[in-house]
């Protein structure tokens, strides 16, 4: 028997007190961005980053969670529109499809790659005073 994936709607909250949720367990996402690893690798640089240093560690957490959401929810919405693309199967939504992306290749190929803004553009955060800051890009 065939059945669709069901799709990860994400949590409501990544944090509660003490406990905090990161990578898949946080934001699962259908593989076809290729950037759930790199999320669950982005969001532990960020929780270690605001955990590291601070006393107060359920505010640690929020933030933590206040910087990545956006984020993480923009690259989840994404990868399921891409799913959507990929998963068309009736013959006319295939060569309407595959016609748009082969033309588009050819005639726009820098548009193709722009499909990739803001997925590969991330820094890590650095501290304030770090003269190689660039912040975070959390666009989706
Ligand atoms: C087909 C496919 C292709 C993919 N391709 C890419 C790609 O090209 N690039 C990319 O970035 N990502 C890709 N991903 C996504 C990537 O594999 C995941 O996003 C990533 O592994 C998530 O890491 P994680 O540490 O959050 O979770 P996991 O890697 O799932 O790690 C969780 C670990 O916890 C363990 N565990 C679970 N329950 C318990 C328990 N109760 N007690 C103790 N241990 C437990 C599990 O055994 C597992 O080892 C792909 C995924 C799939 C399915």
């Amino acid at each position: 028997m065939l059945a669709k994936p069901a799709l990860h709607q994400g949590f409501k909250r990544y944090q509660s007190g003490l406990a905090v949720l990161l990578g898949d367990a946080a934001h699962a996402m259908v593989p076809t961005l290729g950037q759930g690893a790199t999320m669950a690798t982005e969001d532990s640089v960020v929780l270690t980053h605001h955990a590291a240093p601070e006393a107060d560690l359920t505010a640690a957490l929020a933030r933590y969670e206040h910087q990545r959401r956006p984020r993480t929810t923009a690259l989840v919405r994404r990868a399921e529109r891409t799913s959507r693309l990929m998963s068309v199967s009736s013959p006319a939504g295939l060569a309407l499809r595959d016609s748009a992306i082969r033309a588009m290749s050819k005639v726009v190929p820098a548009l193709m790659l722009r499909g990739f803004d803001g997925v590969t553009d991330w820094y890590p955060p650095v501290t304030p005073q770090d003269p190689r800051s660039h912040g975070t890009h959390v666009t989706g």
